[in-house]
């Protein structure tokens, strides 16, 4: 309608082109504008708004530095296990809630706050690193600070590296808690040794890395720890918009039986307010009522608090990100949306799991190709000897622009926190003479997380080097298909300068790119914009044929020019 042609032509012009449509069928733009151009109009795509747009568009606004403004430090408490995670958190609520709250708090909404020299701070209350992979898993990292506790008495162990490497790859502030200095094996010195073996250098050993012995039982250095926090906080210089819509995090969630879902909210920015329509994940809600974690009932939530909401209609999934948005009806499309998203994106994962074959495909246009890797093995020489094995291939291939980034190695079982950490830095996971435990291989398999066993080292060595002979980009030549001479020009108003040409060998095709050449210089390099045999469009023409060529973008044709076809084919890599 729009171009003034009747359906019956265009259908007729489509079958010319070899394509069977009828006025009900769906064409690809690319079909149409092939169509249009032979009218001399060009088409422009303009894509459909989405849900998700309007929604982006909503929540994206840049606001002026003089609405930001500071906001508590978000910090998560992590460490290997029997190191005093649990027991330091709860010191430091019962020690740091003013006594008017006190009584109130036996309630774990999954974060608190609490008020240091008139500045607060807010902690995450699950311990562990679960809580905190679970949510960076869906990228919904909340934490600014992360508090690795060592037992002072224990040492580094492998959880805590893990959990200093998930800080590290999560880009989140450390802080070191040397805990339990009330017991007399406490070495100090040796924990700062050990975790310079691990690049975490304390500051009194010229590093940054702020370091605070603690007694999680006597409350020894807990005040130091704190201000530390602070501190730290300060340097980082963390705002927030108060006086707009709000967007957080959901930290945890479950179905209550007499309340039905219930949330808890981690409000980064703007406030959340009872009665605002909310997005998280697949989820809808309105809000209907709130509580904060001493259990009083709150109207509002500003950044960096948490508050336990009422009033989803299904319970949202923890790490989700939640934003208010302006009405319902915007909310319920953007949910069915990302639930139609979410489905596609299932059958896919589950279609093309994450394998060391295919892991680079979708970063071919990266400059430099990292394949990232966590090993676990069975004695600390054997992780050891892979590492170094790795770094020196890593080594030897960073001219082909390929790397090896070891994104965490570690001795025994792989745990869950090996797979959520793979899932997290895009890694594979390399076992020697290991094995994974089973809700970890579980995990695994549900997120297509790939482990490879190993016996001997080589063998990893060998099927790594093959891997990174894959990644390498790939190398394309030129073949040439074919020449056509050109015999005179003409100009089409709205196409451009078209060549009448005789096809002198080989044979053109629509796809081909081409050269223009002139006296031997090549004077254009680029793509072929139309190809017609006889008025209509042809897909390619055979030598001893008559055609007329349009180049992309370029007009400036002559007579006696000469077009040279070619085509560019992968060849695989040695
Ligand atoms: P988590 O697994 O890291 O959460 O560790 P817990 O907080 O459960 O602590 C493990 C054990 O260490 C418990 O028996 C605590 O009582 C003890 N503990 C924790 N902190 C300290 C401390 O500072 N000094 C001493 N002596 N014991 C502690």
């Amino acid at each position: 309608e729009k171009i003034g042609k009747s359906s019956t032509e265009i259908v007729k012009k489509l079958f010319d082109m070899g394509k069977f449509a009828t006025i009900n069928d769906s064409i690809d733009f690319e079909t149409a504008e092939f169509v249009a151009l032979d009218y001399g109009i060009t088409l422009e795509l303009k894509q459909d708004t989405t849900a998700e747009d309007k929604l982006n568009e909503l929540t994206h606004v840049e606001y002026g530095e003089e609405k930001m403004k500071r906001r508590p430090p978000i910090v998560t408490i992590m460490g290997h296990v029997d190191h005093g995670k649990t027991s330091l958190l709860d010191y430091i609520r019962k020690s740091n809630v003013a006594r008017g709250e006190a009584g109130g708090i036996t309630q774990h909404i999954g974060a608190y706050s609490i008020e240091v020299n008139g500045e607060k701070i807010t902690f995450l209350d699950t311990p562990g690193h679960q809580a905190f992979t679970a949510m960076r898993m869906r990228g919904a990292n909340v934490a600014d600070i992360a508090v690795i506790v060592v037992a002072a008495d224990d040492g580094i162990m492998p959880q805590t590296v893990e959990a200093i490497n998930h800080a590290k790859n999560a880009g989140v502030s450390i802080i070191i808690a040397a805990n339990k200095i009330d017991k007399p094996t406490a070495n100090l010195e040796s924990i700062k040794q050990q975790l310079a073996a691990h690049d975490v250098l304390v500051e009194e050993w010229g590093g940054d890395v702020m370091m605070c012995p603690v007694s999680a039982k006597t409350g020894q250095g807990v005040p130091e720890l704190l201000e530390g926090i602070l501190l730290v906080a300060e340097v980082l210089d963390l705002k927030a918009v108060e006086d707009c819509p709000a967007q957080g995090s959901i930290i945890e969630a479950r179905l209550d039986k007499g309340l039905g879902p219930v949330a808890t909210v981690l409000v980064q920015n703007g406030t959340l307010h009872v009665s605002d329509y909310v997005v998280a994940g697949t989820c809808i809600g309105k809000i209907r009522s709130m509580t904060d974690f001493t259990g009083k009932r709150v109207k509002e939530a500003k950044p960096s608090f948490a508050a336990q909401v009422q009033g989803f209609t299904e319970v949202p999934n923890a790490g989700d990100k939640l934003v208010v948005v302006s009405d319902e009806k915007l909310a319920k499309e953007v949910a069915a949306e990302r639930a139609a998203k979410e489905r596609i994106e299932m059958q896919n994962r589950t279609a093309g799991a994450k394998t060391l074959e295919d892991m680079f495909k979708n970063v071919s246009d990266e400059e430099v190709k990292s394949l990232a890797v966590i090993i676990k093995a069975d004695v600390q020489g054997s992780a050891e000897a892979m590492k170094q094995s790795l770094l020196e291939i890593s080594d030897k291939m960073k001219d082909d622009n390929v790397k090896i980034s070891i994104i965490h190695s570690g001795v025994g079982a792989i745990s869950e926190g090996d797979v959520n950490l793979a899932y997290t830095s895009n890694a594979i996971i390399l076992a020697f003479n290991v094995k994974a435990e089973p809700k970890a291989r579980q995990l695994a398999e549900r997120n297509s997380i790939e482990i490879r066993y190993y016996r001997v080292i080589y063998e990893a060595i060998e099927d790594i080097q093959s891997a990174l002979k894959g990644m390498l980009a790939p190398v394309y030549k030129e073949e040439i298909v074919g020449h056509a001479e050109v015999r005179a020009t003409f100009r089409i108003s709205g196409v451009g300068t078209i060549a009448g040409c005789y096809v002198t060998d080989g044979k053109v095709a629509r796809t081909n790119k081409a050269r223009l050449i002139r006296d031997n210089i090549v004077v254009f390099d680029g793509n072929i914009a139309s190809l017609k045999r006889e008025k209509s469009d042809a897909k390619d023409v055979a030598s001893g044929y008559e055609c007329g060529i349009g180049l992309e973008k370029y007009g400036d044709i002559k007579e006696g020019d000469v077009i040279e076809a070619y085509e560019m084919i992968q060849v695989k890599n040695e």
